[in-house]
């Protein structure tokens, strides 16, 4: 799970990066508008982060360009501005929520994860396929009944896959949702962590479309 963080406050940005990380999520930090909308293009994000008081551009203007850009990112407005008008605003631009700085970093967490599950399309934490779902509240696998609990990054590569069962991930938009700026990622780092899935949950539960990339059965 990765989370592009549009913050330009140095203390803020830094705590909650690394309070983010410490949660099991990749986190990349951007200090302005327009770093936050090339970061968008260029990335394949969970969630978004975003401040609305930006240098260069607003929080308002990023999201209202990354909308009309057709970008379906769910967007977590965090703001010190107690003014109605700016929430009304970032909600009807497109945003998903908004959260009143100071906040409790668990009711942000709790947040995040509200977005992400409306945007996978379920009402409840889990989601999946029938043989294999991800419950996005505990962060486990469940499969023929059984739960497991999963590591950062087998969560991040299960949540990409279960997204769309059925369709398949190249080895790239893999990583893209897996590692975060800087990170290093080696050439077999992707086989490793998928061979490690397949112990766990059966040869059969990622599946190899040679020469494509990987996927999961409907
Ligand atoms: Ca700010």
């Amino acid at each position: 799970m990765r989370v592009l963080l549009v913050e330009d406050d140095e203390m803020i940005g830094r705590s909650l990066k690394q309070a983010l990380e410490g949660a099991g999520w990749s986190a990349d930090w951007v200090r302005d508008g327009e770093l936050a909308q090339s970061a968008l293009a260029d990335g394949d994000y969970t969630c978004m982060l975003l401040d609305l008081g930006l240098p260069r551009q607003d929080g308002t203007e990023v999201l209202r360009r990354a909308r009309e850009r057709g970008d379906a990112t769910p967007v977590l407005v965090l703001t010190a501005r107690d003014g109605l008008d700016d929430r009304i605003h970032s909600l009807d631009l497109g945003a998903d929520d908004y959260l009143r700085k100071p906040f409790e970093f668990r009711e942000l967490l709790a947040r995040m994860r509200a977005v992400v599950r409306r945007r996978d399309g379920a009402a409840h934490s889990l989601i999946g396929g029938s043989t294999l779902q991800l419950d996005l509240t505990t962060r486990e696998v469940v499969t023929g009944g059984a739960r497991e609990a999963l590591t950062a990054r087998e969560f991040a590569l299960l949540h990409a896959l279960l997204e769309r069962p059925g369709a398949i991930l190249s080895r790239e938009q893999l990583e893209n949702r897996i590692y975060g700026w800087g990170e290093e990622v080696t050439s077999n780092a992707i086989d490793v962590l998928i061979h490690g899935m397949r112990r766990k949950l059966g040869a059969e539960s990622i599946r190899n479309v040679r020469g494509l990339g990987w996927r999961v059965a409907a």
